[in-house]
């Protein structure tokens, strides 16, 4: 056995296999190599004590897994808001094209493939500004009398104290023990079962605060289809991140 030329071949068929992808090593005091896709950008969480060689193993043997996982970012960011003239936008579920009528008057309307914003030297900035403050009107509008009916119909009315708005960056509700629940406006954008599902979410948290058995028996009394909304939350919030 010729040991040089045999470690040759190794190094040959690792180079070979070098990966399409750029990444960059981050070290640090870890035991373990880690691998993380972030938007388009591949990195490598790496402990002070592994070699250069090991790390470029490591991400060869995960190249597959990093592959799809880019593949589905690339996926996810071509379906999140365009707030250009001409972009697009999920909008209960159907992608319309963004529209921009200049006007004085600011408001929004959707049409069958397009949702027109109309306002004064529209800019993405500007027109999803235009959009926040229409969300919010129909958030206004039909969250709290669909929260209060359900908070009823479950005898919860006495303990729902208000209905507020705030956009916050990674929940859609949410319930304190004083009664009061907050939503984000950008819910508007989803399917209608979806926001009825998140209504009933934080109403029986009016009853129970937590995630318990009991918690899920009484959101499947009135949501049976409860885990295909969360599942759709999952699968598409990114279209809905403004
Ligand atoms: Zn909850």
């Amino acid at each position: 056995m010729i040991v040089g030329d045999s470690s040759l071949a190794d190094g040959i068929a690792k180079r070979s296999l070098t990966p399409p992808v750029d990444y960059t090593v981050v070290r640090g005091r870890r035991k373990t190599m880690a691998v993380l896709v972030r938007h388009q950008a591949v990195e490598v969480r790496a402990p002070l004590f592994v070699t250069q060689a090991q790390i470029h193993d490591f991400v060869t043997s995960h190249m597959p897994w990093i592959l799809r996982k880019l593949a589905h970012k690339a996926e996810q960011d071509a379906q999140r808001p365009d707030l250009r003239d001409g972009g697009s936008l999920y909008y209960k579920a159907r992608k319309l094209r963004v529209h921009f009528v200049s006007a004085a008057a600011e408001r929004v309307e959707v049409m069958a493939d397009e949702i027109r914003i109309h306002g004064r030297a529209l800019s993405p900035e500007r027109a999803g500004r235009v959009l926040q403050r229409w969300l919010l009107a129909q958030a206004r509008e039909q969250l709290p009398s669909r929260t209060r009916a359900l908070a009823e119909y479950l005898q919860l009315g006495g303990r729902l104290k208000e209905v507020v708005f705030r956009k916050t960056r990674s929940k859609w509700g949410h319930c304190t023990s004083g009664g009061r629940i907050q939503y984000n406006w950008l819910i508007m954008l989803a399917p209608d079962a979806v926001i009825d599902y998140m209504i009933c979410h934080e109403v029986c948290h009016l009853r129970h605060m937590n995630h318990s058995p009991q918690y899920w028996a009484l959101v499947e009394s009135v949501c049976p289809d409860h885990r295909r909304y969360v599942r759709w939350l999952r699968t598409h919030e990114h279209r809905l991140w403004l």
